[in-house]
This record gives structure tokens, sequence and C-alpha cells, in this order.
């Protein structure tokens, strides 16, 4: 039962494969500990997903499956909070085709990450009406669960704000239903993989939370650094090492700082201050691992856990439509 002293929070996270630390640091963290203090709907995107993979669709449910192991495993509890899937509450395609009537198309076509994103995935055919309305069934999303908080990062912010545009439209010329939901801005520090470019599965260079502590130590051993250390005696400069990026989300401040300057003045060298953030991330996973591999001994515990998590978003979802539909007059 949700609690209705607490604010209602809703986020998604797109299963296009397991989770790297990347996802960890700008989402998944930050979803851990909201859990108690809200609400928390939490979604795994299915049909997000499938606007970029619909040339792929098949791998989508084992990525499904891998990622509520991951969301499980990092400590959220189905106890706290609702986990569940978005193409098994069919009210969010509902909705999302609704918002769509009311929505002008100059505001979907403004949406920065729209060119963003089809540079970025450059090997897939985006320029499709699915992809473009993205952020309409992102809003739908929001609005069937009356998600008064979403923790956004300062990239996502602009879909965030066409959201609370369209829901203020949609009160405005339909009807009073949606509370209009809140930006809560959230540290997404932005992870640079092993060969420097952001961190990214289809870069090939992500480092995933499920990977082994010798793959870990591995990958981060032979990561690039700042070129200026050629030799053990070069300072480098912390700013220009994408190693470094791990430090600054993961490493306390007080031995970060250290490190930088150590960095600077060619007191340490390059493995001694990979070694401290190899150390912190064994020592963070330790209680992941832990998890994953209890879960791993019976799969068929994840697919219950989100069954209940979809019944559980699904009783929202119907409730929400009904005052939608009376909103209409249908
Ligand atoms: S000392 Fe650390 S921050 Fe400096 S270049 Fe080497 S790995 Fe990067």
């Amino acid at each position: 039962m949700a609690d209705p002293a607490k604010k209602t929070v809703f986020s998604g996270i797109r299963p296009t494969g397991p989770a790297h630390l990347g996802n960890f640091a700008g989402a998944m963290r930050n979803w851990l500990a909201l859990q108690d203090k809200y609400n928390c709907f939490y979604s795994i995107v299915t049909w997000h997903a499938l606007s970029s993979e619909y040339q792929n669709s098949k791998v989508i449910k084992g990525y499904t499956y891998e990622m509520a192991l991951d969301l499980l495993s990092i400590g959220l509890d189905p106890a706290r909070c609702v986990i569940f899937v978005q193409s098994e509450v069919k009210e969010h395609a509902e909705l999302h085709l609704l918002l769509s009537m009311v929505t002008p198309l100059p505001w979907v076509e403004r949406v920065p990450t729209f060119k963003d994103m089809q540079k970025e995935m450059a090997d897939k055919d985006l320029n499709t009406y699915g992809y473009l309305g993205y952020p309409v069934l992102q809003t739908a999303d929001i609005l069937l669960y009356k998600g008064e908080i979403v923790p956004v990062g300062e990239d996502q912010a602009a879909h965030l704000e066409l959201a609370r545009e369209i829901c203020r439209r949609f009160n405005r010329l339909i009807g009073e239903v949606f509370p209009e939901p809140q930006m809560l801005l959230t540290e997404t520090p932005r992870l640079a993989g092993t060969d420097g470019r952001k961190m990214s599965k289809s870069f090939g260079n992500a480092i995933y939370l499920k990977d082994a502590p010798e793959t870990i130590r591995a990958k981060i051993a032979t990561m690039v650094t700042d070129t200026r250390r050629q030799r053990r005696s070069d300072p480098g400069e912390p700013a220009d090492c994408p190693v470094f990026t791990l430090h600054a989300a993961f490493v306390e401040k007080p031995r970060r700082e250290e490190l930088a300057r150590g960095c600077r003045t060619a007191g340490i060298g390059c493995l001694e201050c990979k070694g401290v953030v190899i150390e912190r991330l064994l020592e963070l996973l330790g209680s992941y691992w832990e998890k994953r591999a209890e879960f791993e001994k019976k799969p068929s515990r994840i697919w219950e856990i989100l069954d209940e998590g979809n019944r559980r978003a699904r009783r929202v979802a119907e409730a929400t439509m009904e005052d939608v539909r009376a909103a209409l007059g249908f």
C-alpha cells in the first residue's frame, strides 16, 4: 500500500543490456536513495527500448530480466518500491495516444536530445514517428502514476519541462486530472569508458556491474589516462583524464583531492591512482555480487517480483485512466 503522506516518484530505465557503472552513477544509485522517502514507481521501459531497438526486438525480454536482476541486486526492495515492466501495463500506450492528441508538433521537434541521440546512435535509424514521440510516452509514464517528483539529470531536464507543459495543456483543455510533476535534479556524472569516450554499451567500452572483480581490475588497468603522463615523472591534469571521471563518481572528496594533487605534481603514478578507484569499486559492488549470486540460483524469482510489480502498477494506472476517460467525456 502506498503511503498517502509520501509524494509519488516515477522514473524509468531502458533495458538495452546489462547495467554499467554509468547507469549506476546516473540513475540507479539515486533510485536507491529515494525508495524510502517517496512512493516510488520504477519502470523498466521496454517500449522506450523498442524505439531504438525495433530491428532487434527479441533481445529486449532478456535485457528486461538482466535489468531487473541488476536493480534488485543493488538493493532495491520490492517491498519498499514498485518495480515493473512498462509494456505489461497497457495503459501507458493508451495515455500516450491521448496525450499525443493535445501535444503540438513543434514541442516535440524542439527537444534537443532528439538530434543528439540520433547522432550518438548513428548505426540505428531513429528517424521514426515512434522515436519523435519518445518524450510524449515519457510524459504518459509519469502522469499515469500521478507522479509528483521525477529525478532527472541536467541532460534530461528538457524532457521533463516538456512533460510539465503537456500536463498543463491537458489539464487546461480537457480537465484537471494530473498534478504537475516537479523536477528533482540529481547528480548524473558523465563517466568515461575504457577508451576515453562516454561510457556506453554501444561503444563497447563499458564496465558492467556484473563484471567479475578481475575483469574490473583489467579494464581499469588498461584504461586510457591523461596523455601528458608519458613517464611517471610527468605531471598530469585529472580534468583531462578519463579514469578520473570514475574517481569523481565513486571516491570520497578528500581522497579524490589528494589524488588530484598527486597527479598534478607527479607525486603519484597512474597505477597507484587507478588502484584507489578499483578498490573503491570492489568495495561498493561487494553486496551487489552477493545478492546477484542469490538471485541467480532462482531466476524465476525475478519474474515473480516483476509480475507483482506489474499488478501493483496496473491498479494505479487503471484508476488514473478512469479519471482521464471521465475528463474526456468518454
Ligand atoms: S594519476 Fe590518475 S588522474 Fe592523473 S593521469 Fe594518472 S590515472 Fe589520471
